[in-house]
């Protein structure tokens, strides 16, 4: 794997869907969904494309988004933001993580944060020039703990911010209100600033609920609040993401934003701010197919003879190897596709520290039901 300037090499999503393409494999790999999305989204984006909404949106994102985003977290979760000032719409995501890395940390700071850990924080701190500090998620039956008092012993005087996802890629692991509340109380106390990856909020399944850390009592001025449109209405490739947080640390990233993509997407910006006032049902209809492909695959990992963990939310599920004779997901992922055509990602990839559990490794869920079927059908063929 080559490495550029700042020693970031080619991302495991890159090279899995890759091998993927290469070997016919059926991709449980990356998280892309093959979903369908709202209809009536389509068709706002290809009207704002025909009726010419085609060059650049204000930098901060079209203001009928904003005040979409805003809403949103008002009516969800009781959080007040104002649209002109507070919330800046971002390409996806992972710009909106890079954005925030890069201007509220450099050489010096340290970033704390779970592993594992989503790739794009560990590469936006060797962008800012940070030291990323880990606390691990330790395999805890068929879940993942988090040792609070851990994560408090991690903070030094040169940690400037922490990262926290919930629900969590790749575990699948909701944090649960007196988790949050821990990790409040330890921000409050050192005076942290958080940044929050909430991209999977609309996807906890069970009765459970998303409950954003800026919700939490004294955390808003100090809280960061990512999300994205892409794993709400399968839309990944649009790159639509927003970033809520109070004015003077918006104003910080915002300059950064300007420099990354300046802005973008503006007919998918326009059609976005019509559909998230109506994100329930639709929300709600897609966490049922995807509890449906959440149990397929959990009882297909488990008939193959493989040991799958309860997957709370999100896109993935992690499945211990070693019934199959294996002890390294690396190992695994690489033969996987020769053995049952089928391609997967060792969760050790998402470690930074020491990894408790390198026989763990992530199937997505994330797919048509068919190809579903298809994958487990042939692990179980293959077992
Ligand atoms: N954070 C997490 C936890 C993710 O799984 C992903 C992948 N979608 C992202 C951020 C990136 O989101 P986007 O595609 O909106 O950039
Ligand atoms: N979020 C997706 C995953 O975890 C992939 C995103 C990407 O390809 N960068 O698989």
């Amino acid at each position: 794997r080559s490495t550029g300037r700042a020693g970031i090499a080619t991302s495991i999503f890159t090279e899995m869907t890759e091998l993927a393409r290469r070997t016919g494999a059926v991709n449980l790999g990356q998280g892309v969904p093959d979903l369908d999305s709202p209809p009536a989204l389509l068709r706002e984006v290809a009207e704002a494309v025909l009726a010419g909404h085609n060059q650049y949106p204000p930098a901060h994102g079209l203001p009928e988004l904003r005040q979409a985003v805003a809403a949103h977290q008002q009516r969800r979760y009781g959080l007040d933001y104002d649209p002109d000032g507070e919330v800046l719409v971002t390409t996806g995501a992972t710009e909106a993580l890079a954005a925030a890395l890069l201007a509220l940390t450099g050489p010096g700071d340290e970033i704390l944060t779970l592993d594992p850990a989503y790739d794009a924080y560990p590469a936006g701190a060797r962008l800012s020039g940070a030291t990323l500090v880990t606390v691990p998620l330790v395999p805890d039956g068929d879940g993942f703990a988090l040792d609070t008092d851990a994560l408090r012993a991690a903070v030094t005087p040169r940690t400037r911010v922490l990262v926290l996802n919930s629900p969590h890629n790749p575990t699948g692991k909701v944090l649960r209100r007196d988790e949050l509340a821990a990790v409040a109380a330890l921000c409050r106390d050192h005076g942290l600033t958080v940044v929050t990856d909430e991209v999977y909020e609309h996807l906890v399944y069970d009765g459970g609920s998303h409950l954003p850390l800026a919700a939490l009592p004294g955390m808003r001025d100090r809280t960061v609040t990512i999300s994205s449109a892409g794993k709400t209405f399968n839309v990944t490739g649009w790159k639509v993401g927003w970033i809520c947080a109070p004015a003077p640390l918006l104003a910080a990233i915002t300059s950064v934003k300007q420099f990354l993509t300046y802005a973008s997407g503006t007919p998918y910006q326009r059609a976005l701010a019509h559909m998230l006032g109506a994100v329930e049902p639709w929300a709600r209809e897609l966490r049922g197919l995807l509890r449906g492909n959440r149990t397929l695959l959990g009882e297909g990992l488990a008939a193959a003879g493989l040991r799958p963990y309860r997957a709370e939310s999100g896109y993935f599920m992690q499945a211990d190897i070693r019934p199959w004779g294996y002890r390294d997901g690396f190992t695994f992922c690489r033969e996987l596709p020769g053995l049952a055509g089928v391609v997967a990602i060792p969760t050790s990839a998402f470690r930074q520290g020491a990894d408790p559990a390198p026989w763990l490794v992530r199937f997505s869920f994330c797919r048509r039901t068919e190809e579903l079927r298809r994958a487990v059908t042939k692990l179980a063929a293959a077992a």
